[in-house]
C-alpha cells in the first residue's frame, strides 16, 4: 500500500518521540517535510496578462528584417497566499509564426491549465499545455517562467538553484546590426569601448559586402574579442560557404544560421565545406528539432530561446540532448526586455552545455521596467541572490499597462 505523505510525517513524528531520530535533527527533518507540505497546497488563484510595446533607441536590422518598437505580454500569476510570479511573452512572427494578437487570443485558454494547480507540477503543466494545442512558444514561456518564479519565492531559492545550480555569472555579447560597413565597425568599437568580450555581428546578404562588413568590425574592434556572425537564413548554402571561407582570417567563432531554416542539408554542407563552426538557430525550435540536429550532424551548436523552446524545461532538454552529444550551446533571445531575459539568465546557469550567451536585447529599449533581475557589468552577466527570478516591476509600470489595454 503508497504511503501517504500524511502518515509519512505522522510514522516520523512517532520515530522521533521514540528517539529513533535525535532530538534537533528530527525535528529539524520534520519541520522540513511539513513546510514542503506546506509549499505542496499553495496553489494559483489569480492569473493575469496584459500587453506592451517597448520602442528601441534605433532600428535593429537583420537579414530577415527591420524594427523599432518590440510588442510584448507580461503575464502575472498569484498564489492563494500573495506570492506573485512574473513571465513575459516576446512573439516575433518572422521566426515562430506567432504574434502578440494570437498569443493574447490562446492566453485565457492556457490560464485554464494554471488556475488551481500547483506551481511545483510546472513540467506536466507545460505538457498539458502541449497536448491542448502546438506552438504559440512564446505565451508558453511566458506562464512557464512566472510558474518558475513562484517555485522560487514559495521555496526561498534562486531558479537556477532549484534547476541545478551549475553556474551563477558568464559573459554575454552584444550584437551590431546590419548596416553599411563603416557604420557596422563604429557601432563595434562603441560596445567593445563598453567592455563586453565578445560581439555579435548581424550578415546575410551579398558575401562580399558581408566581408568586408566583418572585416571593418575587426578592425574596429582589436583582436582581443571574440567575434562570432549571423546570417539569420540570408545565404544560400553555395554563397555561405563563399562568405565564410572569405571570413576566415578575422577569426570568426561561429556563424549561426547561415541557410534557411528548412535546409538541413544545406546546414550540413556549410558545416563540411566551410572553415568556421556553425550553429543552428531558426532550424531548432524544440528538443525535437535538437534530435534531428545531431542525428544528421548537420550542425556543431544551438542557440536555444525561450521564445522558441517555449519554456526552461525544453529549453534545458534541447542543452541535454545537445551537450550529451558533445555539442555546444548559446541562450539568445528575440526583443525581451529583463524580465525574460533574467529567466534565459537562469537557464544558462543551470545548463552546463550553454556555454555562449547573446542575452542583450534589453540594451536597446527606452525603458526597463525591471528592478532586480540579471545585471550586465562589462559583458558578464550576474545572477540575483533572491528567490524565484529575482526581480520585480518598476512601480507603476503594471498598472499603466493594464490600464492602457
Ligand atoms: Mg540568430
Amino acid at each position: 500500500m503508497p504511503l501517504t505523505r500524511k502518515a509519512f510525517l505522522k510514522a516520523l513524528a512517532g520515530l522521533a518521540a521514540a528517539g529513533g531520530l535525535s532530538g534537533t535533527a528530527g525535528r529539524r527533518f520534520l519541520d522540513a517535510g511539513q513546510a514542503a507540505g506546506k509549499s505542496q497546497r499553495t496553489r494559483i488563484t489569480d492569473i493575469e496578462f496584459a500587453p506592451f510595446d517597448m520602442r528601441l533607441k534605433q532600428t535593429f536590422r537583420t537579414s530577415l528584417g527591420a524594427e523599432s518598437v518590440e510588442r510584448e505580454i507580461l503575464v502575472r500569476l498569484r498564489t492563494a497566499d500573495g506570492l506573485v510570479g512574473w513571465g513575459e511573452a516576446s512573439p516575433w512572427w518572422v521566426v515562430t509564426s506567432e504574434t502578440r494578437e494570437t498569443n493574447l487570443a490562446l492566453a485565457p485558454d492556457l490560464a485554464a491549465f494554471v488556475r488551481d494547480r500547483d506551481p511545483f507540477t510546472v513540467a506536466r503543466i507545460l505538457a498539458d499545455m502541449d497536448a491542448y494545442t502546438p506552438g504559440n512558444p512564446s505565451i508558453k514561456a511566458a506562464f512557464e517562467m512566472a510558474l518558475w518564479d513562484l517555485c522560487g519565492k514559495i521555496s526561498g531559492q534562486p531558479v537556477y538553484r532549484l534547476l541545478g545550480g551549475y553556474r551563477d555569472s558568464f559573459p554575454t555579447d552584444a550584437t551590431v546590426s546590419l548596416d553599411e560597413p563603416a557604420t557596422m565597425a563604429s557601432e563595434a568599437r562603441r560596445i567593445a569601448g563598453l567592455g563586453f568580450k565578445s560581439l555579435k555581428v548581424k550578415v546575410g546578404e551579398v558575401p562580399e559586402k558581408d566581408i568586408e562588413r566583418v572585416a571593418g568590425v575587426r578592425e574596429a574592434a582589436g583582436s582581443a574579442i571574440d567575434i562570432r556572425i549571423d546570417g539569420n537564413q540570408g545565404w544560400s548554402p553555395a554563397d555561405a560557404v563563399r562568405a565564410l571561407r572569405g571570413m576566415e582570417k578575422y577569426r570568426i567563432q561561429f556563424c549561426e544560421q547561415p541557410v534557411p531554416y528548412w535546409d538541413w542539408e544545406g546546414l550540413k554542407h556549410v558545416r563540411e565545406s566551410a572553415p568556421i563552426p556553425v550553429m543552428a538557430d531558426e532550424s531548432v525550435h524544440s528538443p525535437h528539432d535538437a534530435v534531428t540536429a545531431v542525428r544528421m550532424e548537420a550542425v556543431d551548436m544551438i542557440n536555444i530561446k525561450l521564445m522558441k523552446s517555449g519554456g526552461i524545461l525544453p529549453g534545458l532538454r534541447i542543452a541535454e540532448i545537445a551537450g550529451a552529444a558533445d555539442m555546444k550551446c548559446m541562450a539568445g533571445c528575440m526583443g525581451e526586455t529583463r524580465v525574460a531575459l533574467t529567466a534565459a539568465a537562469h537557464m544558462v546557469a543551470a545548463g552546463a552545455s550553454i556555454v555562449y550567451a547573446d542575452l542583450d536585447s534589453a540594451i536597446l529599449h527606452t525603458e526597463d521596467p525591471v528592478v532586480g533581475g540579471m545585471e550586465i557589468k562589462d559583458g558578464t552577466i550576474h545572477l540575483p541572490d533572491a528567490p524565484g527570478l529575482g526581480l520585480d516591476l518598476v512601480p507603476g509600470f503594471w498598472e499603466r499597462i493594464r490600464k492602457a489595454q
